[in-house]
């Protein structure tokens, strides 16, 4: 039997549809900018956030680190929280690709507030960093799911506003966030300097993300994109994957939040669970009493067929996605419950 793979939500596989969509794409050669389904992506994104440009990006990482090389100089300080992607997950990339530090804020379920921004900014001192940039990251990964209030949001680009810091969003899962809250992609529009979103996690691409933001700032990011070595030719079969999740693929993310929902149901009445983050979309990341050990559950839930990561020596995550149907959840709650 096929393992039910709740380790992630990048593990998805094209749906049939989404297939015939990509073999039907029309290209040519995107570093030309003449790729139809790429720049048919683009123009969608833009339009959908409300914003006047987007970058077809192959990764969330390189999307994320165009924005942050973009946006600092050499010797900058990025304030994020401490588990944030951008930090933590990209291979110390803020050093590598952009020369800048990280003042690593200590978040709630990987979201900050507009005052711990406000105190982390450096004054124009010369021994100090020049603070130029603030990342938040919505939904938060290692928040296990956790979404933004607008509210906050619209607080920290008031502080950004004052002090002439960037705002960038991590939204790799950013539609989750959409979708959970009820909200429209417009008001982040009006709100971050860009956008990063994810089309290759709940979204069901194989691979892409996308980088949103003013047409300036968007003509700069496709120089670093090149730099960074993303200028890709024929990407619209992969782009055209992304319309297709753009058009089919985020209103079903309510349904990945309802699995999980009911996987922490099953959780809540376990014993050898200590604690689980609150669920709020598609991310369940529980911990286990002392007695056990994250590893070892793994291990007896992939005996039983089903894929999880130990996050942590007493960590575990579950992400519910597009290819996790109601069955497979009920088998998934099933062999909780035999635990
Ligand atoms: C997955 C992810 C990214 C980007 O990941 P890639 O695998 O490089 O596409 C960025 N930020 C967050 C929060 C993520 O979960």
């Amino acid at each position: 039997m096929t393992p039910i793979d709740l380790r992630s939500d990048t593990v998805t596989r094209p749906t049939p549809a989404m297939l015939q969509a990509m073999m039907q794409a029309k290209v040519g050669d995107d570093v030309f900018e003449e790729d139809p389904s790429v720049n048919q992506l683009e123009g969608m994104a833009a339009r959908l956030f409300g914003m006047e440009a987007a970058l077809y990006c192959p990764s969330g990482t390189m999307s994320n680190q165009i924005a942050i090389k973009c946006h600092t100089q050499p010797g900058d300080e990025v304030v994020c929280e401490k588990n944030a992607h951008v930090y933590i997950y990209e291979g110390g990339g803020i050093a590598f690709n952009a020369g800048a530090q990280v003042r690593a804020l200590d978040g709630d379920r990987g979201r900050i507030t507009a005052e711990q921004v406000s105190a982390a900014i450096n004054p124009d001192d010369v021994h100090k960093a020049r603070t130029s940039l603030v990342c938040l990251e919505n939904t938060s990964n290692r928040g296990g799911g956790s979404c933004y209030d607008l509210e906050e949001i619209k607080k920290v680009r008031q502080v950004c506003q004052d002090n002439h810091l960037k705002l960038h969003l991590d939204g790799a899962r950013l539609f989750n966030a959409l979708v959970a809250g009820k909200q429209e992609a417009t008001v982040y529009g009006r709100l971050f300097d860009s956008i990063s979103v994810c089309l290759n996690k709940g979204l069901g691409c194989p691979i892409g993300s996308i980088l949103i933001g003013p047409a300036a700032f968007i003509r700069q990011a496709r120089r670093v994109r090149k730099v960074f070595g993303g200028g890709m030719r024929q990407a619209g079969f992969m782009a055209a994957a992304g319309v297709y999740a753009l058009e089919h693929h985020v209103k079903r993310l309510a349904q990945d939040h309802a699995h999980a929902d009911a996987i922490r149901r099953a959780l809540e009445k376990k014993g050898f669970v200590k604690g689980i983050l609150p669920v709020e979309t598609n991310i369940i990341i529980f911990e286990v009493e002392e007695s056990y050990c994250a590893r070892t559950i793994a291990t007896q839930l992939k005996d039983a067929g089903i894929l999880a990561i130990a996050i942590s020596a007493d960590q575990l995550r579950f992400v519910t996605h597009l290819d996790i149907s109601p069955e497979m959840t009920d088998r998934v709650i099933k062999v909780i419950e035999s635990l």
